[in-house]
């Protein structure tokens, strides 16, 4: 039988499809591994091309060479050059396009994967996204800091070479306002964050778990928008990605890395987007928000039904994912439940 799950935050219903289920194997995709060229000559993100990229503004030193960095996007879709002054007019309001965006180079080599890298130079790329959104998160003209990789045509990249991104707008989302609105609302009707009750409730039901380790724990959704789509919650209550500690960072890094090599290797390198979802610097500290990554294989695609509602159809069972996912083999040192 078909099933309706609702979303414990935006209350949006997601139909989880039995007729057209399918078994989480069948998702995988296969891709033909790339040649595994370390570089490429015109690829601007490669060694050597540093003047193809406007000046950087953070560098992981490597010797007299770099293990990772960080430039402004020589395409960026907002500008900080400008003001971010808004006019209101009836039922229309703007404001110049203000902004900020970034992109972080995360390796010289041109073809490793986040999923192929070291635990340790994954917790150096997060390391990387705390420094920046801690500092742009001090600019008074910015609301909110949004880190992202798009990895794969399907995610919305064409660039090969291993990046994510970030962009600072000078207004809080509505999608991200709502978020923020729900988790409060919760709070004041039931006194406690809902994030920390819902990590609670999914390690004593155990079956959506992927894995867990000291300090995080990575999950598919109960009510999965699409195949395998999972969050990565910290254990202990932080509502802002900048609070994260030293310790946890590493421990991230850890947990980052398996789950999307897991990810690579049970269904055949899938193109996907990580976000970190955080409460914006206005809410850093409150006790009714849990910040958290979002990790989206793009396996499916959205058609009319998810356009004209909101509403999206899945076609793995999500605790039939967690489970494949916990039986992928990778080499790790983090705990699987
Ligand atoms: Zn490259
Ligand atoms: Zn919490």
């Amino acid at each position: 039988m078909s099933e309706l799950r609702q979303n414990f935050m935006t209350k949006e219903w997601v139909v989880i499809s039995a007729e057209r289920a399918k078994r989480p194997d069948q998702m995988a995709v296969h891709r033909p591994a790339r040649p595994a060229v370390s570089y490429s000559p015109n690829c601007p993100f490669c060694p050597g091309n540093e003047d193809k990229t406007p000046p950087e503004i953070l560098r992981l030193p490597d010797g007299d060479r770099w293990r990772a960095r960080v430039v402004p996007n020589k395409y960026s879709v907002l500008s900080p050059e400008c003001k971010p002054d808004r006019t209101v007019r009836r039922s229309m309001s703007w404001m110049a396009g203000f902004g900020v965006h970034e992109v972080i180079i995360e390796t010289p080599d041109h073809s490793l994967a986040m999923a192929q890298m070291p635990d340790a130079h994954v917790a150096d790329i997060l390391r990387i996204y705390k420094t920046r959104y801690d500092e742009l998160s001090l600019d008074p003209r910015i609301d909110q800091v949004t880190i992202f990789k798009n990895s794969g045509a399907d995610a919305g990249t064409s660039l090969e070479h291993p990046h994510s991104q970030l962009i600072a707008t000078p207004v809080i989302s509505h999608q991200v306002r709502e978020r923020l609105q729900a988790a409060l609302r919760h709070y004041d009707e039931f006194g406690c964050c809902i994030f920390c009750q819902l990590i609670d409730d999914e390690l004593e039901e155990q079956v959506r778990v992927v894995l867990k380790s000291q300090h995080f724990v990575a999950g598919v959704l109960f009510a999965s928008p699409s195949p395998f789509f999972t969050h990565i919650y910290p254990r202990r209550h932080m509502a802002s990605f900048g609070d994260i500690s030293a310790k946890e960072i590493a421990d991230l890094g850890r947990v980052l890395r398996t789950l999307l090599a897991k990810l690579y290797y049970g269904l055949g390198n899938p193109d996907f987007n990580f976000t970190i979802r955080t409460a914006p610097a206005e809410c850093v500290g409150a006790r009714y928000f849990h910040w958290y990554m979002s990790v989206i294989p793009r396996l499916t695609h959205t058609a009319g039904f998810e356009l004209g509602t909101g509403m999206f159809i899945d076609t793995v069972i999500p605790e039939e994912a967690a489970e494949f996912l916990r039986n992928v083999k990778v080499e790790t040192t983090v705990g699987v439940s």
